[in-house]
């Protein structure tokens, strides 16, 4: 049986008392959402923080709603089950919805977070394992160690980004708010991320996510989540695509974006997906031929490695397979695209 080590939980019912709690604390704390992920983290003794900064008493934090015109905003202590469940959130980022509701399993999804996914921790095959396993093989760059298991001799990590939502947030261009000792920011979701797969996000210890913001979209956006993973539930992704068009009056492709997961530290944008789609309307052979060519350039972009469990080669070879088929479901509103 594996046991959490000793900790403190504190529960802060205002905003800024829980901003100012982290700063006291500094470096021996850390903030918990739902917990499905820090948990086994804290099990694994990847995380030893002495006091837990427990978001739950934060209303400011729950709920979707409105944030101004133009704007869809979903409380980051929102549960992953309610943000695939809602109409808005179908509405106007159905690529999330759908990558929210194929996130590990019913009960994950209900205790588990939209604010808890966006910051969720990268993967490592090497990484997520006990203590006792990890001193076994000395330990790696990532924790505790001095060498990568995955590139022989490599002095970067290069654990995988696997949160489901990121690459489907990225595709309708999100805006996430942080609360930190400075007061708020926002930033772009495009601006999160750093190619370390030790801390791959820019964000402080010190600051909370409050809410991530959607753009509304308008009558012709499309959009889907594909996710190759080994069974139809429970599993992280070995494989996440995120897909959007946006169609003109005549259901010609006006735009598009296409960005994967599960690769390295960072979602992976494709290029020129929309270049090769633009101008092409769906349902059209030309639309299926548009749809290869985004493909192929994902293959050329993706370099699977065996940092997360799936033979690399295979999950290469899934990805033109995955892309073509989410390009396919998202034009005719048929996603997700998931093994079952
Ligand atoms: C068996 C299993 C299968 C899983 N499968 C998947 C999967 O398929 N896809 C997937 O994406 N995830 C998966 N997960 C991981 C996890 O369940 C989800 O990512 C979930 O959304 C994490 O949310 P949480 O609220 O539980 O986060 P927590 O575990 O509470 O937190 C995760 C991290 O984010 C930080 N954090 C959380 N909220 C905030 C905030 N508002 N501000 C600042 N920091 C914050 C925490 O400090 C911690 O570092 C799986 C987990 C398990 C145990
Ligand atoms: S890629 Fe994996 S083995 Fe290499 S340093 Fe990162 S977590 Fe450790």
């Amino acid at each position: 049986m594996l046991r959490l080590p000793n900790f403190e939980v504190r529960t802060p019912e205002r905003l800024d008392e829980a901003v100012a709690l982290l700063a006291e604390l500094g470096e021996g704390a850390r903030v918990i959402a739902g917990g499905t992920d820090l948990v086994p983290n804290m099990k694994h003794e990847l995380f030893t923080p002495r006091v837990l900064v427990s978001l739950a008493r934060l209303p400011e934090l729950r709920g979707i709603g409105d944030a101004g015109p133009g704007w869809l905003r979903i409380g980051a202590m929102t549960s992953l089950a309610d943000v695939a469940a809602d109409a808005r959130v179908e509405q106007h980022a159905p690529a999330l919805a759908q990558a929210a509701g194929l996130v590990a399993g019913p009960q994950l999804r209900t205790m588990g977070t939209l604010g808890g996914n966006v910051l969720l921790d990268t993967r490592c095959q090497w990484y997520n394992q006990t203590y006792f396993w990890r001193e076994a093989l000395g330990f790696c760059l990532k924790k505790d160690g001095t060498l990568c298991h995955v590139v022989e001799g490599g002095s970067k990590c290069v654990a995988a980004a696997s949160n489901d939502t990121a690459p489907a947030l990225m595709t309708v261009r999100a805006e996430l708010v942080f609360a930190g000792p400075d007061g708020r920011r926002v930033t772009p979701i495009d601006d999160l991320w750093i190619a370390d797969g030790i801390a791959n996000k820019k964000c402080g210890r010190d600051e909370i996510l409050v809410e991530v913001r959607l753009p509304h979209s308008g009558s012709g956006h499309r959009g889907a989540y594909g996710k190759l993973r080994d069974r139809g539930s429970i599993d992280f992704p070995l494989l996440g695509v995120a897909v959007k068009l946006e169609l003109n009056t005549e259901d010609a492709v006006a735009d598009a974006d296409v960005v994967l997961t599960a690769l390295q530290a960072r979602p992976v944008r494709i290029k020129r997906a929309s270049e090769l789609l633009r101008g092409v309307r769906i349902g059209t052979e030309a639309f299926l031929a548009a749809a290869r060519g985004v493909a192929e350039q994902a293959h050329k972009q993706a370099h699977p490695m065996p940092n997360i469990p799936g033979d690399a080669d295979w999950r290469r070879a899934m990805v033109p397979v995955y892309v073509r088929r989410t390009l396919e479901a998202a034009a005719t509103r048929a996603g997700p695209v998931h093994a079952v």
